[in-house]
């Protein structure tokens, strides 16, 4: 989910990073988690002493596994300080941050290595090894780079890449009635049984488009499923909040958690859907 900070598990003092103990990062899978451990990272640090991040997409697991992983992050940052001779200065940033310095950090990494690129943009390096969503279009953008100097594709510009490109333009569901509709469940809800609510099913260009709100042991979820499924990401703005997962193969999409009071309070902003590649 694009609004966690992927600096949680971080607080800063001065531009000195903190790192809270392993009990306080619970962000990520817990399947992956499984298949990538602490002893992947240390492999790979090995392999790959400039610390460049993973070019090869099966390493986006060894991704979530840092990004939910204070000892990982520890040795991360212990392993830049080192190689700079200096520890990072690091500032927090959002992915929209890191997306915007994200083409710099390829060239210069791309012309005086990757530590040259650390040091300039280390908050750019930092966010790729916390970001699973950052470091694949961080490999994207690589990919796409090579074919184009393999003479495989037209010239691409960056930007195209960055920008979402809308697959389902966005729509609104009105407040006034996705709570209406939510009111009559509460009580099933405080029950502690998981429930699912549809607040929306209707076509949209092509797509069937169901909009579920979704409530388990008291955490809420908008689930976003589309029929036929797609390749892209499902986006729930609500006000000033901006909730984005993707779609799996099933073109499910959940987004969560989702503080309660943005989905049951009678006033508030609509909630507008958009379906984005
Ligand atoms: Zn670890
Ligand atoms: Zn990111």
């Amino acid at each position: 989910m694009m609004l966690l900070d992927p600096f949680h598990n971080h607080f800063y003092t001065n531009g000195v990073v903190h790192i809270l103990g392993a009990g306080s990062s619970l962000s990520g899978s817990v399947n992956n988690m499984k298949k990538f451990s602490c002893r992947n990272l240390e492999a790979y640090i090995a392999d790959h002493p400039d610390l460049a991040l993973p070019q090869d997409v099966q390493y986006l697991r060894l991704i979530d596994h840092v990004a939910s992983c204070a000892r990982c992050q520890h040795v991360l940052l212990d392993q830049v300080a080192d190689r700079l001779g200096a520890p990072l200065d690091l500032q927090p940033v959002d992915c929209d941050a890191c997306d915007e310095d994200l083409p710099a950090y390829i060239d210069t990494e791309y012309d005086e290595g990757t530590l040259a690129a650390i040091k300039s943009y280390p908050h750019v390096w930092w966010h790729l090894w916390t970001c699973r969503e950052c470091a694949s279009s961080y490999q994207m953008i690589l990919a796409l780079q090579a074919a184009e100097a393999a003479g495989e594709l037209p010239p691409i510009t960056f930007a195209s890449l960055l920008t979402p490109q809308p697959i389902i333009p966005r729509f609104v569901l009105q407040r006034s009635v996705f709570v209406r509709t939510l009111v009559p469940q509460f009580g099933v809800m405080w029950g502690g049984k998981p429930t699912e609510t549809v607040i929306h099913d209707d076509d949209h260009a092509d797509f069937e488009v169901r909009v579920s709100v979704r409530q388990t042991a008291g955490r809420w979820a908008v689930v976003v499923l589309v029929d036929p499924p797609v390749v892209g990401h499902a986006v729930v703005t609500i006000g000033a909040h901006v909730f984005r997962a993707p779609f799996d193969a099933h073109g499910c999409a959940s987004l969560e958690p989702i503080p309660q009071e943005l989905l049951t309070s009678s006033v508030g902003a609509d909630m507008v859907v958009g379906v984005e590649r």
